[in-house]
C-alpha cells in the first residue's frame, strides 16, 4: 500500500480492514487492493453470501482471506474452525493456507491445510491443539468428517474456490455432504472461473441471495493500442527468472517495463536481473518521488534499459523511448493489462507487449483478449539454439557496424602480420570469436528451460479421449509411467474420479495426467515418471469412489485388456 493513491481508486484501508491485516499487506508490498478485492471484501464483511466468477491471477485469494481473517479475534474462544475453505488439489490447499498465514500473521490466525497423501496423524494432533481456519480437499474433509475429529458446527463461513474445476473432478456430492453437516446461518462463499449449469445448482441450492462479481468481462476503453505486437509465454513458476532473461535478450529492448505484482517481487526480481547482467531499476510506490524520477531519468537517457515497476508506481509515466511493456505475471484484470500496453505503441510508434503466463493462469489471459477483442500470440519459450542463433546474429550485427566505421586502420597493425601466417578467413574468424566472446554471450552456460503444457479442463480432455484409445496397445507416452488401478467401469469410475483421487491425494495436478483408459474391471492412468511412486503411496491410502483399490505400476498390459 501507498500513501500516493493520488486518483480516487480506494486502497486496503478504505475497504475498512483491521490495522493487524493491513500491516501485513503492506509488508508483503501489495500496494493497492486488485479489482476483485475491491469489489468483493466489503460485501463479505457485511456478511452476504458471494458468487465470484474469478480465475487464478486475480487476487481472489485475498478477497476472500481477507474477510474471513477480519472475524476471527472478535469471535468468542473456541477450538473449533470458524471458516472452511474447499480447494480442488493438495497443491491449492497448501498455497491458499500459506496465504492465510502471511495475511494473519499479526492476528495469530491458526490455519491447518487437510489434504489426501499426508499422514493423518499430524492432521489429527492439529486439529485437536485448534484451528481457525481449515483448508481441506473434499475427499479428506469428509474422512474427518466421518471420523468426528472435524467439527463444522462453530464454522461461520465456508468458501468453495475453484469450484468448478472441484465438479470437474468429480467431488459434487462430498462438497454437498459437507455443506449439509454446516450450520445453514453460514456465509457461504464460491469462486469459479466458469459458471457452467452444474454451478448455478450449487447456487442456488446452498448460497442466499449471493453478491454476484465478475472479473474480466468488462469491456475495453478506447485506449486499446492497436500498434502493439502482443504475446505471451507459458512458463512454470521456478523458471520465471530465466525466461524473462530470454525473452528479454531475444528482443533486445531499447527500454522496457517490466511489472511486478508486488514490492517485494520488484527488488527480487531487479537484483535478479542486475545480477545476470542487465541494467536494471526498481519503481515502486515505497520510493519518494525524487528517489522515482531518479530512475525514470535513468531509463530516459539510456543509463537503465529496465525498469522493473509495480502499476501504482508507474501510473501516469510517459516515457518516450519505451519500446517494450513486460508482464511478469498475467495482471489481475483485463483494464490494467490495457493500461500497461497502452504505455508503448504511443503516437504511431510501434511497441511490444509480452506477458509470462503461468499455466494456472491462461484463463486470465483468454479474459483479457475477448475484452480487448485482439490476439495474445502464444508463443514458445526461444531455445538455447534460438538464442545462440540470436546472439550470432548481434555479433555479425556488430561487425557489419564496425566495418561501416572509418575507424578501422589502427588495427591494421594486429592483422597483416598474422595474414601472413594464416588464411585471412581464419583471422577473420579468430577474430569474431573474440568479439562474441566479450559481449558475455555464453548461452553454454545456461540450461535449456522445459516448455508446459497448457491447463486443459475436463471438456478438452474428453475431446482427447478419441486420441487417447489409439494409444491402446502401445507403450506410455514418453516420460510417463502407467498405472494399475483395480476399480473399473464396473465400480462406476469415471476419468474424472481417477483425476480427483490423484490430484486430490498427491502433489501432481490435473494437468500432469495423461492418458486414462478405463475397461469394466480395471483402469489404466499415466501419471509423470517422477511422481509414479507418490501417487502409488497416496492411492493406496485412500478410497477411489469410495472403494479400496489394487494400485501398481502396469505389468502384462496385453493380457489385461482383453478383458
Ligand atoms: P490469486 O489470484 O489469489 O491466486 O493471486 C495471485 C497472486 O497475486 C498471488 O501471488 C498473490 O500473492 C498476489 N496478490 C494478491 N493480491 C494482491 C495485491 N493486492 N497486490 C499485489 N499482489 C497481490
Amino acid at each position: 500500500m501507498t500513501d500516493n493513491a493520488s486518483d480516487d481508486t480506494p486502497g486496503f484501508a478504505e475497504l475498512g480492514l483491521r490495522p493487524e491485516l493491513l500491516h501485513a499487506l503492506s509488508g508483503l508490498g501489495y500496494e493497492e487492493p486488485t479489482p476483485i478485492q475491491r469489489e468483493a471484501i466489503p460485501p463479505l464483511l457485511n456478511g452476504h453470501d458471494l458468487l465470484g466468477q474469478a480465475a487464478t491471477g486475480t487476487g481472489k485469494t485475498a478477497a476472500f482471506a481477507l474477510p474471513v481473517l477480519q472475524q476471527l479475534p472478535d469471535r468468542a474462544r473456541s477450538d473449533d474452525p470458524a471458516a472452511l475453505v474447499l480447494v480442488p488439489t493438495r497443491e491449492l490447499a497448501m498455497q491458499v493456507s500459506e496465504a492465510f498465514h502471511r495475511y494473519g500473521r499479526e492476528l495469530g490466525a491458526r490455519v491447518l491445510p487437510i489434504y489426501g497423501g499426508q499422514p493423518i496423524g499430524r492432521q489429527l494432533q492439529a486439529l485437536d491443539r485448534g484451528v481457525d481456519v481449515v483448508v481441506a480437499t473434499p475427499g479428506r474433509a469428509l474422512d474427518h468428517l466421518a471420523r468426528g475429529t472435524l467439527r463444522l458446527h462453530g464454522v461461520s463461513t465456508v468458501v468453495l474456490d475453484e469450484a468448478d474445476e472441484m465438479l470437474d473432478m468429480g467431488f459434487v456430492d462430498d462438497i454437498e455432504s459437507i455443506l449439509q453437516a454446516t450450520s445453514e446461518q453460514r456465509q457461504t462463499v464460491l469462486f469459479s472461473a466458469t459458471l457452467p449449469a452444474r454451478i448455478a445448482g450449487l447456487v442456488r441450492g446452498y448460497l442466499r441471495d449471493p453478491t454476484r462479481i465478475r472479473i474480466g468481462r468488462e469491456q475495453a476503453g478506447p485506449e486499446a493500442a492497436p500498434l502493439v505486437r502482443q504475446s505471451a509465454y507459458l512458463v512454470a513458476r521456478a523458471h520465471k527468472p530465466a525466461a524473462l532473461g530470454r525473452v528479454l535478450d531475444m528482443e533486445s529492448p531499447a527500454a522496457a517495463l517490466v511489472f511486478c505484482r508486488t514490492r517485494e517481487e520488484v527488488d527480487q526480481l531487479t537484483e535478479t536481473l542486475n545480477g545476470r547482467g542487465y541494467r536494471a531499476e526498481a519503481l515502486h510506490g515505497g520510493m519518494g518521488q525524487d528517489q522515482r524520477d531518479r530512475v525514470v531519468g535513468r531509463l530516459r537517457s539510456g543509463t537503465a534499459e529496465l525498469l522493473i515497476a509495480t502499476d501504482v508506481a508507474a501510473r501516469g509515466l510517459d516515457i518516450e523511448q519505451l519500446t517494450h511493456v513486460i508482464n511478469y505475471n498475467v495482471p489481475s484484470a483485463p483494464a490494467s493489462y490495457v493500461h500497461r500496453t497502452g504505455r508503448v505503441g504511443r503516437a504511431g510508434r510501434e511497441g511490444v507487449a509480452i506477458t509470462l503466463t503461468e499455466p494456472r493462469e491462461h484463463r486470465m489471459l483468454k479474459a483479457i483478449e475477448r475484452t480487448t477483442k485482439q490476439r495474445i500470440t502464444m508463443e514458445k519459450l526461444p531455445t538455447l539454439a534460438d538464442l545462440r542463433a540470436r546472439r550470432m546474429e548481434i555479433t555479425r550485427a556488430g561487425l557489419r557496424e564496425s566495418i561501416l566505421d572509418d575507424d578501422l586502420e589502427r588495427f591494421r597493425v594486429v592483422i597483416e602480420p598474422l595474414t601472413e601466417e594464416f588464411d585471412l578467413m581464419e583471422v577473420a574468424l579468430a577474430a569474431a570469436k573474440l568479439a562474441h566472446e566479450s559481449s558475455g554471450a555464453a548461452a553454454d552456460e545456461e540450461d535449456e528451460i522445459p516448455q508446459v503444457a497448457q491447463q486443459t479442463g475436463w471438456k478438452e480432455r474428453e475431446r482427447r479421449e478419441g486420441r487417447r484409445h489409439e494409444q491402446r496397445g502401445r507403450g506410455p507416452t514418453d516420460g510417463m509411467t502407467r498405472l494399475f488401478v483395480g476399480v473399473g467401469r464396473s465400480a462406476g469410475i469415471r476419468p474424472q474420479d481417477l483425476v480427483g483421487a490423484i490430484a486430490g491425494e498427491s502433489r501432481i495436478s490435473g494437468r500432469d495426467i495423461g492418458a486414462i483408459e478405463i475397461t469394466d474391471r480395471f483402469s489404466l492412468v499415466e501419471v509423470p515418471q517422477s511422481a509414479a511412486d507418490e501417487v502409488i503411496t497416496s492411492l493406496r491410502h485412500s478410497t477411489i469412489k469410495g472403494k479400496k483399490a489394487t494400485v501398481r505400476r502396469e505389468r502384462d498390459t496385453s493380457a489385461n485388456r482383453s478383458s
